[in-house]
């Protein structure tokens, strides 16, 4: 609370170089790293548009991935701000930067409107969502909604259990500290989803709140990040 109060009495400034005036300035935000390609969210091979490639097609596994940055240097700093400062404003940001890349690949949202793709963030365990103010996905992703005229709901998935974060575990480890700690709301029964998160690392938060949607009848499920 004491920091967004701080943030309303003094001006934004540059997260990354300190200049006065946005939580980005512009010279900034163009040496923000963009992924080199899309993958396939089940092999982590590349595929052109993030659509997982049909031979790796499993009942349960995503059906694509969509990361427009590289999580490294700048897009990181970024993040561990939004994340770690509580910087609740840098949403509008983040959204703003997610659009256009987003917009470069316009066949990929026409293919979610007209397939009527339903956006939800990915939750956050209520208590650290207390403990933090405010679920950062869930800002990012209500900005995109309303830009992309997509619809969006936040009620499709629960962090039912309270786990460890997963930085700094190994992908073995993430797994299995992940595991069962979603629950999907029966609406989501023939729907197609869009999961939203900031960063897919090993994917395995992203995986296991699909395959929870997919347990509750889904059709299908695409995830979206900010960087990869
Ligand atoms: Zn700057
Ligand atoms: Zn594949």
């Amino acid at each position: 609370m004491v920091v967004n109060l701080l943030h309303l009495l003094f001006p934004q400034e540059c997260l990354l170089c300190g200049k006065t005036g946005k939580w980005l300035c512009f010279a900034c935000r163009a040496k923000l790293s963009l992924a080199q390609n899309q993958i396939c969210p089940v092999c982590l091979r590349s595929s052109l548009t993030g659509m997982t490639h049909f031979g790796c097609q499993k009942k349960n596994s995503l059906n694509g991935l969509y990361s427009p940055f590289a999580y490294r240097k700048e897009v990181k700093k970024l993040i561990g701000s939004f994340k770690f400062q509580m910087v609740k404003s840098l949403a509008d940001t983040m959204a703003d930067l997610l659009l256009v890349e987003l917009k470069k690949n316009n066949n990929l949202i026409s293919f979610w409107r007209k397939n009527k793709f339903i956006l939800t963030p990915l939750p956050l365990h209520p208590i650290r969502e207390k403990w933090r103010g405010f679920n950062q996905s869930l800002l990012i992703e209500e900005g995109l909604a309303k830009s992309f005229n997509l619809s969006n709901s936040s009620s499709f998935l629960k962090r039912v259990v309270f786990a460890f974060p997963q930085v700094g575990l190994d992908k073995k480890t993430r797994q299995k500290n992940i595991k069962n700690q979603f629950l999907a709301s029966p609406a989501v029964k023939n729907k197609n989803i869009i999961i939203f998160d900031d960063v897919w690392t090993t994917g395995a938060t992203l995986k296991e709140a699909g395959k929870e949607l997919k347990r509750q009848g889904a059709k299908s499920v695409w995830g979206l990040t900010f960087c990869r």
